[in-house]
């Protein structure tokens, strides 16, 4: 399917139901309620509108909506596949009011969509990262207005680079979940959420220099209480 705004899918009801349920059951259709294909059939009848199927074995009717975000909504579904494919394609998301404007529907539905959308998104488990065989890939940045852009009466005359914002550290799975998180002490986060017996990627740059920890060194000789596997490895830490 070709992504960009032209497509049918985006605009054409019946068209965004024949891309989901392509996408979905590419096998034909499967009953989301006991998982059967063989008892399953289209229902016809002008009653029923298109779209909808019969599983003989539980005896349910369903849409391809059922089971997924886009079910128990009165919102078209050429305007959830658009909604769903602005979301995730902008760079820094989307409010509810510029769907509502792009999307012409009130600001309620826009507002529903877009927690849907995001919810969705969600991973699913936020546990411990990594483990043997694991990539991890650790970074932090700093949150927080440049002294110039405060008020006189709030500058602090040392704050320079990281110092007096907040730091934020991310790490992410190769192939797999992510987690973001402030944390006083990088190491304590690292030890806290990735498993041992893998490998930590860092960036080149030190990590927390501003803070005066140099994560590399840190993890090569952990402080007492912590233990770090004997096989985490600092791959492009500088030591
Ligand atoms: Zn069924």
């Amino acid at each position: 399917m070709s992504c960009d705004l032209t497509n049918p899918a985006f605009t054409d009801e019946n068209a965004a139901r024949d891309f989901l349920e392509a996408s979905r059951w590419p096998d034909g259709a499967v009953c989301p309620h006991c998982g059967q294909m063989d008892t399953v059939k289209p229902l016809g009848g002008k009653s029923m509108g298109p779209g909808w199927y019969f599983c003989s074995d539980c005896r349910e009717k369903f849409t391809v909506r059922v089971g997924t975000l886009y079910e128990r909504s009165h919102i078209p579904l050429h305007k959830w596949l658009l909604a769903t494919h602005l979301i995730v394609s902008s760079k820094k998301g989307m409010s509810a009011l510029q769907l509502q404007r792009m999307l012409g529907i009130t600001y309620k539905s826009a507002w529903f969509m877009c927690h849907r959308i995001r919810a969705a998104m969600a991973p699913k488990a936020r546990g411990p990262l990594g483990g043997e065989g694991k990539i991890v890939e650790a970074d932090e940045t700093y949150i927080g207005g440049k002294e110039t852009n405060k008020h006189v009466s709030k500058r602090k005359k040392g704050n320079l680079g990281g110092k007096g914002k907040s730091v934020v550290f991310a790490l992410t799975e190769r192939g797999g979940s992510w987690l973001a998180m402030g944390a006083n002490s990088p190491l304590q986060f690292l030890l806290a959420y990735v498993l041992p017996h893998g490998i930590i990627e860092l960036p080149v740059a030190v990590l927390s220099a501003a803070m005066g920890i140099r994560i590399g060194v840190a993890l090569m000789s952990p402080p007492k209480g912590f233990t770090v596997g004997q096989n985490i490895t600092c791959r492009s830490c500088i030591l």
